[in-house]
């Protein structure tokens, strides 16, 4: 419920548009709170929304509190945040709860509160450290002695909310210009929609300008400074919503009163919050607790443009974040991200880190890109190693490397490996074959890798692996087989690939993660990520979709075939083998408009060439100009040439040229059909998932697992259900079949899930104590397996 009080777009509109004087505001506040619980949980009956709003009044009464933000911070500060041995820490029995409030309020004046209801010793004043951990003895001890492995981040959508709040309000001028930036896209829109349909970059700019001038107020409060007059006597919040502000005919602006040069830093922000809280601890004027409120619901709607709020799945809403451009400017220095990293300790909380980053399609922009991000972890590095630098201040990759080359392994600070992840996107209009666009740029961007790595070779040391990320309903593991061989020639030691995360149905996932593990070239300790289609069981993945999934024609194709193929070897399971067959040929009829009959064999023998490079000979011919006798992509080349020479392969590779370049063909693999939630009883689907989890263990291929993520993303509730305690083998959650698979963590992007790989830590331990009633040692035994599987696996140069 204090959830409602401090991020609610209904009350935000409300409280900006009555005067600051106005009193006797609960039953607004309260008919606010109603509608934004209601719209985020709307199976609530009623009653239950009226007697939490009934319990938190009956409290507040009791204690004496006025209904308003500070009360609602100290009731989330008294229920969540404890103070431990080392400082503040959030409850590890409401952990996963925290996590979810995290999602749409921030931590740091949550944090304030606390700090000014149960002050430390004196030398522990700045207590605001990000994200908030539970604390355990056990844990704490393993990951000072043994360290974390980070196995999948994105260096893009690591930086905390409130670190970019604080640059938001440092240079709101380039803030409200990224903004409209990103408005220009469908997806920043809808996900403004999604929050307040009222947020368009006027309004946007309108209110950060507010939160700017109330910020200014309240650090004059905490500061103890006196208002001058025309701020004392302000009647409406409309009036700061520009720069100055008018009194008796004159304009008067809000020159900065902070006492440190540092004004925007999180040190500041929580200064004046618990410099105002504790001025308030025994009441607060009207008008100015009035000004706190505002601020803080427009600080907490703007992390849910940032932090992908408990209420919003798929992977789609998460793409939303990624485009929403308010992260541009705080990341474009990577040094605070690799301090996260590290944590509070003189010792790294992470051990080894690996940092994705999507490549460039322009040398220059790849070189900036690849300095900025060397240059962010030397600064870093920097920060903890008293050394003669080479340079002082590279000035290029080179120099970064000569002052890389100088430290020794095995040092305080976390060790770094590159993982560039291209980007799936949607095959576009006018293609030769659907994909030719992106897959000219995916070459093109490859070619500059290698570039850079012949011109660098240094470089191979740092960038050791590759993946492809994004929405993979965009676009197909097969398309990457070949690129990916590519890379392995120059170089690339490693590979992993985002799949079987989201999917249109959950044949379609297991699917994905069969085809990533037959057209990819994974080699014995590669990895793949996600892969929550072989987790997730049936049943939970089921609950909240309709009875009828659409899909592509082309997807529910290739879906078939696959159930064919690999049910038909289980005699119980055969007759959905059979009815999978059967369907596939009458579909296959339809998208290639048949006269001939079409066996599932030759149907199965077409998709197997999904693999091949479509602009070879064999194929397509060579679509971009002869190839170079010394090209990297001549085996490609021949491979699919080879191919064509096979007896039998004629019709099969007719057929395969026409899914790719006929023009009816292709309509056809793009229209929709109707596909039954419960299409495969749970029992053929567990077996599917069984299959793919077999294929994995027997090739050795590790899974990279980041808790946080999937959770958003899937049909999860919250992590107590999370399929890793599947894979762990837990007794009630294990399937008899299930495959002991090797799980690796992972925090993805800890700005948009607001956890890093500590939090993700924790909440498996949570789990497997509080839901599991393992004893701490055994719990500690299982996250400890899977946090050093991302050290056995890890893509780091072993020397
Ligand atoms: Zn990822």
């Amino acid at each position: 419920m204090e959830r409602f009080l401090l991020n609610s777009t209904v009350l935000l509109d409300r409280l900006s548009n009555v005067s600051l004087d106005e009193v006797l505001l609960d039953d607004r506040v309260e008919s606010s709170v109603f509608l934004a619980q209601y719209e985020q949980t709307r199976s609530l009956p009623d009653h239950v929304a009226k007697s939490a709003w009934s319990s938190l009044e009956q409290q507040l009464k009791q204690r004496n509190m006025k209904l308003g933000p500070v009360a609602a911070l100290r009731l989330i500060a008294e229920k969540f945040v404890k103070n431990e041995k080392d400082g503040p820490r959030t409850d590890l029995a409401l952990f996963s709860e925290w996590q979810t409030l995290m999602s749409r309020v921030s931590c740091l004046p949550v944090m304030a509160c606390h700090q000014v209801i149960n002050p430390g010793p004196a030398n522990q004043e700045y207590r605001f450290h990000w994200p908030l951990y539970p604390y355990h003895p056990t844990v704490e001890d393993y990951i000072t002695r043994e360290r974390l492995h980070e196995t999948h981040q994105h260096l893009n959508g690591s930086t905390s909310a409130e670190e970019c709040w604080l640059d938001a309000l440092s240079h709101p001028e380039v803030t409200v210009r990224d903004f409209e930036k990103g408005w220009v896209s469908q997806e920043m829109k809808q996900l403004c929609g999604q929050i307040d349909s009222s947020l368009t970059p006027k309004t946007f700019k309108a209110r950060l300008q507010v939160a700017n001038n109330i910020r200014e107020i309240l650090c004059r409060v905490a500061q103890g400074v006196e208002l001058p007059e025309w701020m004392a006597s302000l009647q409406h919040p409309q009036q700061l919503a520009d720069s100055t502000i008018l009194h008796q005919g004159k304009e008067y602006g809000l020159a900065t009163v902070w006492p440190t040069d540092h004004k925007y830093s999180q040190e500041s922000e929580f200064c004046w919050l618990t410099g105002v809280l504790e001025k308030w601890r025994y009441g607060a004027p009207e008008g100015l607790e009035r000004l706190l409120w505002i601020y803080l619901l427009i600080q907490n709607q703007y992390l849910t443009l940032l932090v992908q709020r408990d209420d919003f799945f798929g992977f789609d809403q998460f793409q939303k974040y990624t485009m929403t451009e308010l992260r541009e400017e705080t990341e474009k220095s990577y040094l605070s991200r690799f301090k996260h990293a590290h944590g509070a300790g003189v010792y790294s909380q992470v051990r080894y880190l690996e940092g994705r980053f999507a490549p460039k399609s322009d040398p220059s922009k790849m070189q900036k890109l690849l300095f900025s991000v060397l240059r962010g972890y030397w600064e870093y590095l920097k920060c903890h190693m008293t050394m003669d630098w080479e340079h002082s201040q590279p000035l290029s990759i080179t120099q970064v490397l000569d002052n890389l080359e100088q430290v020794k392994l095995g040092s305080i600070c976390a060790e770094l490996a590159l993982v560039p992840h291209f980007i799936k996107k949607k095959p576009k209009k006018d293609e030769v074959y659907p994909y030719a666009l992106l897959f000219k740029d995916l070459k093109n961007q490859a070619a500059i890798l290698m570039d850079i790595l012949n011109h660098e070779p240094r470089l191979t040391r740092w960038i050791r692996g590759v993946d492809a990320a994004a929405n993979e309903m965009h676009a197909p593991p097969e398309l990457f087989g070949p690129l990916f061989r590519v890379l392995a020639k120059s170089g690339i030691a490693h590979f992993t690939y985002h799949v079987g995360e989201d999917f249109p149905h959950l044949i379609s996932g297991i699917r994905s993660i069969d085809d990533a593990l037959r057209f990819l070239p994974l080699r014995n300790g590669d990895r793949l990520g996600h892969c929550t289609a072989i987790g997730i069981t049936p049943g939970i993945w089921k609950r909240s979709l309709p009875l009828s999934l659409s899909m592509t024609k082309e997807t529910r194709l290739l879906d078939l075939v696959f159930i064919w193929r690999e049910l038909r070897s289980h005699p119980e399971l055969l007759r959905y083998a059979s009815d999978a067959a059967i369907e596939a040929v009458h579909l296959a009829h339809e998208v290639f408009s048949l006269e001939e009959e079409i066996s599932i064999t030759t149907l199965d023998q077409v998709f197997e060439l999904r693999g091949v490079l479509a602009e070879s000979e064999g194929l397509l011919d060579e679509l971009g100009g002869p190839l170079k006798p010394k090209s990297l992509w001549l085996e490609e080349y021949e491979r699919a040439r080879e191919l064509a020479k096979k007896v039998g392969m004629k019709r099969p590779l007719k057929l395969y040229e026409q899914w790719l370049t006929s023009d009816n063909v292709r309509k056809q693999r793009a229209e929709y059909v109707e596909v039954a939630l419960e299409y495969l009883p749970d029992e053929a689907l567990v077996s599917l998932q069984q299959a793919a989890m077999a294929k994995m263990a027997d090739r050795n291929v590790a899974i990279e697992c980041p808790p946080t993520s999937n959770t958003r993303i899937s049909q999860y509730r919250d992590v107590n259900e999370h399929h890793i305690f599947r894979w762990m083998g837990l007794p009630s959650e294990a399937i008899e079949g299930d495959i002991p698979m090797s799980i690796c963590l992972g925090s993805d992007d800890p700005g948009i899930f607001a956890a890093d790989l500590k939090s993700e830590f924790y909440h498996l331990f949570a789990v497997l104590t509080r839901k599991f009633g393992l004893s701490p040692a055994e719990a500690l035994r299982k996250v400890a397996e899977v946090n050093e599987n991302g050290r056995v696996y890890r893509f780091h140069d072993v020397r």
